[in-house]
């Protein structure tokens, strides 16, 4: 009897040691997955700078070009917006290097903070609603931080979903916490998908090509920015017909 029990707790071993074999070589193709991923998703981003910065070069070398103010302003400018995005995208990724973000609280009242905030915002493809209760209410939070949040929930908005849809922002009071709910009739999450867009450097996959730039950066920063401000952060949305993403905040 002790050598049958010996032989099972010896295969239960063996099979738990491939079962843990088995996995870690999941995880690290899924790790070689990621950084290829991640690569492809830079270089794809840094295409259109770089090659306007390229273009830009080359008429520098036009005589006639170099003759014309008006020309070489344009030109200057183009240079630097080009340039801004680069340095955009980089700070971008350094800061993902940071672990928790700095948070300078203040009190704000986030009525008055929603409505100036899609003032300034200024889409170029999308008209963006407003539908806010109550009329006035103060909050402990950081107005530089949410801004950055709802900028990137806003620039998802814009990019998965058609150009002239609908995107909305309702603001309401729920025990205790102020709900921010950004809606948009874009293409939609699938359920398996839903957790997943909040980690570091995930984009959900389109066939093999992505056909919308981006990073797979603006949602996981977004989440810890949320919940360094004590907040959370999550998703509904159903494929095809669009998207709600609600920041809830601490109110006291
Ligand atoms: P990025 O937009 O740079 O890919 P994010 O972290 O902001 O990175 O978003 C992760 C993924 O979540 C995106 O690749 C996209 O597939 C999905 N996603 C985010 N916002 C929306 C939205 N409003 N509608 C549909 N899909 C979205």
């Amino acid at each position: 009897a002790w050598i049958l029990i010996a032989a099972i707790v010896l295969l239960i071993s063996v099979v738990a040691l491939f079962f843990w074999m088995y996995r870690a070589m999941i995880k690290q193709r899924k790790i070689a997955e990621i950084k290829t991923d991640f690569a492809n998703n830079i270089t794809h981003e840094l295409k259109t700078p770089l090659t306007s910065l390229n273009l830009i070069v080359k008429s520098f070398q036009n005589e006639q070009l170099l003759q014309n103010p008006e020309m070489m302003e344009s030109l200057i400018q183009s240079m630097s917006r080009q340039n801004n995005r680069i340095q955009q995208i980089f700070d971008r990724i350094l800061e993902t290097t940071v672990d928790n973000p700095k948070v300078n609280w203040e009190n704000i009242e986030i009525v008055q903070f929603l409505k100036d905030h899609v003032k300034d915002y200024q889409s170029n493809t999308h008209d963006i609603g407003l539908e806010l209760e109550p009329k006035e209410l103060f909050l402990q939070t950081d107005s530089y931080q949410l801004g950055r949040v709802l900028q990137n929930i806003l620039q998802n908005a814009e990019k998965y979903s058609p150009e002239g849809s609908e995107i909305w922002i309702k603001g309401k009071e729920r025990q205790n916490e102020y709900w921010i709910e950004i809606h948009d009739l874009g293409r939609g999450i699938s359920p398996a998908e839903k957790k997943k867009i909040f980690e570091k450097f995930y984009r959900v996959s389109q066939g093999n090509l992505h056909d919308v730039k981006g990073l797979g950066l603006g949602l996981y920063l977004s989440k810890q920015i949320i919940e360094s401000l004590n907040g959370s952060i999550s998703v509904e949305s159903q494929i095809g017909k669009g998207s709600i993403f609600t920041l809830k905040l601490p109110i006291s």
